[in-house]
């Protein structure tokens, strides 16, 4: 597939200190060469401010209005019977990859793996105003560039297209991010947002995109002729609104 551009200096370091620090080309090697590189998470900030952030999260948990994105690909655990496990992982791969391109075009942070779904953060460590909406344009980007994709994906592998469509499901509010768990510490969201979100993919069909009227009236007018439908979700008790975006 072809190389996606990245930006060649860190935004997050730019935006908020005004420093130039070079991520690519020739001229980021002394910046290498003391450790500092594209994060993982976002290619487009930096090691640095992984690390600041993961030290102001030690101190205490910060509470920051983000909108939370889960997509995952259906299908994916009966594939994993029927298909070897270097075309299961292959699949996967192809999967995540444009999760990462879709979420990382609109500044978002691609936070999380978990099995056949990813978990995505928008406005942090970059900061948007806009980030709901941000969110809604990478889900469709992700739907329609899955689309263009996975038709190659069936062929080679002898699936049904219906086998490998994404369900996305996107909420937005105030939420923790820190570090949380014992064992394995972890730098990420937790809240009722995170859990409204999760359980919105839930419920989407393969191909669909569910929002919550919160991600529906912040993201206008994006949103305009979307149609909403009360969906009763585990854990809670009165039925949620959620809009197909
Ligand atoms: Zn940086």
């Amino acid at each position: 597939m072809a190389a996606r551009q990245h930006s060649l200096i860190c935004r997050g370091c730019w935006e908020q200190m005004h420093l130039p620090v070079l991520l690519r080309g020739v001229a980021s090697a002394p910046y290498r060469a003391f450790g500092i590189r594209p994060s993982r998470m976002n290619p487009n900030t930096c090691t640095i401010c992984e690390l600041m952030f993961t030290k102001v999260m030690r101190a205490r948990k910060i509470t920051i209005d983000a909108t939370i994105m889960f997509a995952d690909l259906r299908g994916y655990t009966s594939l994993s019977q029927s298909q070897s496990p270097d075309a299961v992982s292959g699949l996967l791969d192809a999967f995540y990859d444009e999760c990462a391109g879709a979420i990382w075009e609109h500044d978002g942070l691609l936070n999380k793996t978990i099995g056949d779904a990813v978990m995505a953060i928008f406005n942090f460590p970059l900061r948007r105003d806009e980030h709901p909406r941000n969110a809604v344009l990478a889900a469709r980007d992700l739907q329609k560039n899955w689309r263009a994709r996975r038709e190659a994906l069936v062929t080679a592998h002898g699936l049904t297209a219906s086998e490998l469509g994404i369900g996305i499901g996107i909420h937005c509010g105030e939420l923790s991010f820190g570090e949380f768990g014992h064992s394995h510490r972890d730098l990420t969201a937790i809240g009722t947002v995170v859990n409204t979100a999760s359980r919105a993919q839930s419920v989407a069909e393969a191909d669909q995109i569910l929002v919550t009227k919160a991600v529906f009236d912040r993201a206008q007018p994006d949103l305009k002729n979307c149609v909403s439908k009360p969906f009763q979700l585990k854990g809670f008790e009165a039925p949620v609104e959620l809009y197909a975006a």
